[in-house]
């Protein structure tokens, strides 16, 4: 009993790894590689469905192999659409109430913008070839909508938003002027009066369809690819992060009874947890009350559904008026080959140690989460700031571990293994 307590309190973080496929440029010598011959030999393979094996032999390192197990591991073989398989049941917990944050980490080069966009989204035309190297963020909001379209009843809308952290700051990629130009994108991460985050006048442009979001996202990455002057040239220094915000203006009978339902059952679950969590005691404080008037309080996600672009409402608000709303975030983290990188300076110093700073902050949070230690240090940086919604509380993570499969990289695809680690 114990031990199923304990599973069921691990739920909300789940780590699954993709080993990328050889490929072409791995096989580009680097110039100081002449004495390295072996640097495009594989040595990180997916051996299971859950385990990594790094075979150190090959690499002269002093130990033969070792060992890496995550909920999931997918293999150079496995195509886009088998790594939303085991994605997709976090869609359903996001129609059920609960915020869910799905991440991609790894070094340059690993697969991360492959694994969450896909490789041909900058085209311009989409045929059956470019749908199958959908990644996992088309697939999701295509999933989205199918699962909208099967409750009509609940008239559900979504927005989307655009943001991207570079040096420890947050840039509203949709932002526009009144003509239609691009404005200061420039915004700050606040903490609402009900403890949860909030980036200020953030742009949520409303959505009626995957191919509205796709286009959307699109257009943000042209422009950004195309103007390297408007912000910044490299895509691998900033952590980019697309949300879909789901919400219900005019929940009737029928929505609201299964979400009294649900938010029952969490209620329960939460009070089990009150005995083994610190965490989910001070995360859920209406967990303790019976009345059905607190429900709403303690339905999934957060303890207060504050929509990231509208005030505060009333700590017990009534169940008519509460807008009832999830989001769904989808991360695409900036690369971490130079977590313990040296020898550079200037500007790209700066930058290099904000990266730093900001992964080895989401390293901590994730850290004491899966310690259940009752401080979490989500004020460290801005990044986990502005996550904190989806990562803490009641929300449901994903952390997608991207891996190079050859000898060159070993050093950040362990760095990127041990990162998973810490998060389980
Ligand atoms: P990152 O975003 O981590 O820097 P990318 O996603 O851009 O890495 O991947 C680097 C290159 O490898 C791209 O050309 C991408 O198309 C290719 N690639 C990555 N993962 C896969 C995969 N699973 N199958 C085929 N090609 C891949
Ligand atoms: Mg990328």
């Amino acid at each position: 009993e114990l031990h199923n307590a304990l599973v069921e309190l691990r739920g909300n973080i789940r780590v699954h790894c993709r080993v990328r496929p050889l490929l072409p440029f791995d096989h580009v010598q680097s110039s100081t590689s002449g004495s390295r011959p072996m640097s495009s030999e594989e040595v990180v393979s997916a051996i299971s469905d859950d385990t990594v094996m790094v075979n150190c032999i090959k690499t002269g390192m002093p130990e033969q192999s070792k060992m890496f197990e995550f909920e999931r591991v997918h293999g150079p073989e496995d195509s886009q659409e088998a790594v939303f398989q085991e994605v997709k049941p976090l869609l359903t917990s996001l129609m059920d109430g609960y915020n869910v944050c799905i991440m991609a980490y790894g070094q340059t080069g690993s697969g991360k913008t492959h694994t969450m966009m896909g490789s041909q989204l900058l085209e311009e035309h989409s045929g059956p070839q470019q749908e199958a190297q959908q990644g996992i963020i088309p697939q999701a909001a295509a999933e989205l909508f199918r699962l909208i379209l099967e409750k009509p009843a609940e008239s559900l809308t979504v927005e989307v938003s655009v943001m991207e952290v570079h040096n420890n700051e947050v840039l509203d990629l949709l932002a526009r002027d009144a003509q239609g130009n691009g404005a200061d994108q420039r915004r700050d991460v606040i903490t609402t009066s009900c403890g949860t985050s909030q980036v200020t006048s953030l742009t949520h442009e409303p959505v009626r369809n995957a191919f509205e979001v796709m286009q959307i996202i699109s257009s943000v990455l042209k422009l950004r690819a195309h103007c390297p002057t408007l912000v910044h040239t490299d895509s691998s220094r900033s952590h980019l992060i697309v949300t879909l915000t789901i919400s219900s203006k005019s929940p009737n009978a029928l929505a609201l009874a299964r979400k009294l339902q649900s938010a029952k059952k969490d209620m329960q679950r939460s009070t089990k947890k009150v005995w083994w969590s610190p965490r989910c005691s001070r995360a859920n404080p209406a967990a303790h009350h019976s009345s059905d008037d607190h429900l709403f309080a303690s339905t999934p996600s957060s303890p207060c559904r504050s929509p990231s672009h509208s005030p505060c409402p009333s700590p017990r608000p009534s169940i008519s008026q509460a807008p009832f709303r999830t989001k769904l975030q989808l991360v695409d983290l900036a690369g971490s080959e130079c977590v313990g990188m040296s020898g550079v300076s200037g500007a790209a110093l700066w930058e290099v140690s904000c990266i730093n700073r900001s992964l080895s902050a989401l390293s901590d949070v994730l850290g004491a989460l899966a310690e259940q230690r009752p401080h979490v240090p989500y004020r460290n940086s801005k990044l986990t700031h502005l996550l904190q919604d989806a990562i803490g509380g009641d929300a449901k993570l994903l952390v997608m571990l991207c891996v190079s499969p050859t000898q060159r990289f070993i050093t950040e695809s362990l760095q990127s293994l041990g990162f998973g680690m810490r998060a389980r």
